[in-house]
């Protein structure tokens, strides 16, 4: 005996039937969207909180440069932030809520991120 994914009443009629209803079948696949784009959003969520935290944790100082592999080592991802803020050399800031960071490499070509936290005048 077949179930209804939805209603999980017994399924009658054809066997190939999968859903009771044409109401049943579009309202699972509603609902299964609804908690797709809700997984996303808390996956994005959690790890612009991680980042957040590790931002600040390596960032005790309101300045700080550190080699990019080590925040990534900690769970950072730097495709992840809130927004950006452009200086005068152009040079973009990504922040995460209030803790910033700039993707830099130095002349031996090792990239590191400076990391600051937002200021008043970046409004
Ligand atoms: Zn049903």
């Amino acid at each position: 005996m077949k179930k209804c994914p939805n209603c999980k009443e017994v399924i009658t009629g054809r066997s190939d039937k999968k859903f009771c209803s044409p109401y049943c079948k579009s309202n699972f696949h509603y609902e299964q969207n609804k908690q797709h784009e809700s997984s996303l959003y808390k996956q994005i969520d959690r790890q612009l909180k991680i980042n957040r935290k590790i931002l600040k944790n390596f960032n005790k100082a309101g300045k700080a440069t550190i080699r990019k592999e080590k925040l990534l080592e900690v769970g950072f991802d730097p495709k992840y932030f809130t927004h950006y803020w452009k200086n005068s050399k152009s040079e973009v800031y990504l922040f995460c809520y209030e803790f910033g960071f700039l993707a830099k490499k130095d002349p031996r070509g090792i990239e590191r991120f400076v990391l600051v936290q937002w200021q008043p005048y970046m409004n």
